[in-house]
């Protein structure tokens, strides 16, 4: 006898990460290059004397600060182990096996993945030809099984960004029982005014009476936290207690939480770097764009390069040139945009590809 593991996972995927190629230079996972500043290190290497103790499973202090920086109450406000793991939470608290997550894809690796975990059913829905969401094609995607949808705004890994206004009609043909997700783990790169603070927005649809509108943020992007494994969600406050409900408890560690105060604490540091990451993301865009390849306009750290089936070759080219990129075989690369010197070494091997 062997033991039976669920027979629906057995055909899944497993989460590819980027890979780590000692010697290389890391573009492949979206992580800012620079190390974490010396307050939150200090801050880490403090609350590491108390780790024979549990972290506070409510995370108290951290979800105070974000209520507060935000300007929502606390009960809004639910932490987890990553923004990944929040869509995980969010889909174990909105469907049953026979209910219906709608996504856009091609998009973040994870939903389709947790989605099947969770066992709900998955209905992808296809860019646009620009590379953006089709929230047209999403909104007819929507069915009375609908309990949960995915809005990647930016979209990784195309980097695209959705308008406040398309949003907002996106959000006036979603019925009510379902719960619409702004995943905006790349909002402290975004330029354009037009882009939607999706906090600001959900505010909007709540103060509306539309409760169904939350919004997925994460402190391992411009907050340099992704070794730590800390996000949070904006919520009505009865989705906000569901998700403390199937939260793995504390999952988020004593660490996490320290560090991400501390780089609260350090925001103006760190979005004046989220500042620095913005210019070379437009100085990268343009030399590729010189050098002839297509690149859609990216709200995020990342350029999207849609290769199609030079995707492989290209992955290899840089590969060569110890550049690690994320490839998606068939469609295209993604590559984060890191410190100037890693800049000039992608674009090098690019331009010779
Ligand atoms: N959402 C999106 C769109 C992402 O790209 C990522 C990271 N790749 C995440 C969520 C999860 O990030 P984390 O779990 O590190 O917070």
């Amino acid at each position: 006898m062997t033991v039976r593991t669920r027979a629906d996972l057995s055909a899944l995927p497993s989460y590819v990460p980027g890979k780590t190629i000692p010697g290389a230079i890391k573009l492949a996972s979206n992580e800012v290059s620079a190390g974490p500043l010396p307050s939150v290190v200090r801050a880490i290497a403090d609350a590491a004397t108390a780790v024979n103790r549990y972290p506070d499973n409510a995370a108290t202090d951290l979800v105070a600060r974000l209520g507060d920086k935000l300007g929502v109450a606390p009960e809004r406000v639910a932490v987890g182990c990553g923004s990944v793991t929040l869509c995980q939470q969010v889909v174990q608290a909105t469907c049953t096996e026979v209910d219906e997550v709608v996504f856009p894809w091609r998009s973040f690796e994870a939903y389709p993945i947790i989605t099947q975990v969770v066992g709900a059913q998955q209905v992808r829905v296809p860019l646009t030809a620009g590379h953006g969401l089709d929230l047209d094609a999403m909104a007819a995607a929507i069915t009375p099984k609908t309990r949960l949808v995915f809005v990647c705004n930016p979209n990784n890994p195309t980097g695209t960004a959705l308008r406040t206004e398309q949003i907002e009609a996106f959000i006036e043909r979603v019925p009510r029982d379902a719960l619409v997700v702004i995943d905006e783990a790349y909002r402290e790169f975004v330029d354009d005014d037009a882009v939607p603070d999706g906090v600001e927005l959900a505010k909007r649809q709540w103060a509306a009476g539309r409760d169904n509108v939350a919004v997925l943020r994460t402190f391992s992007k411009a907050y340099g936290l992704a070794g730590l494994r800390v996000g949070y969600a904006v919520a009505s406050p009865e989705v906000a207690e569901t998700l403390r409900k199937v939260y793995v408890p504390f999952s988020v560690n004593a660490l996490a939480q320290v560090a991400a105060i501390a780089s609260l604490d350090a925001e103006d540091e760190l979005m004046a770097r989220c500042r620095a990451i913005v210019g070379e993301r437009a100085r990268v865009r343009s030399e590729l764009l010189a050098a002839g390849f297509e690149v859609p306009k990216s709200q995020a750290n990342f350029v999207w390069l849609p290769l199609g089936e030079r995707t492989a070759a290209f992955n290899e080219h840089c590969l060569a040139h110890k550049v690690v990129v994320r490839a998606f075989v068939g469609e295209g690369a993604r590559v984060t945009i890191g410190e100037p010197e890693e800049n000039d070494a992608f674009l090098a091997a690019a331009k010779s590809f």
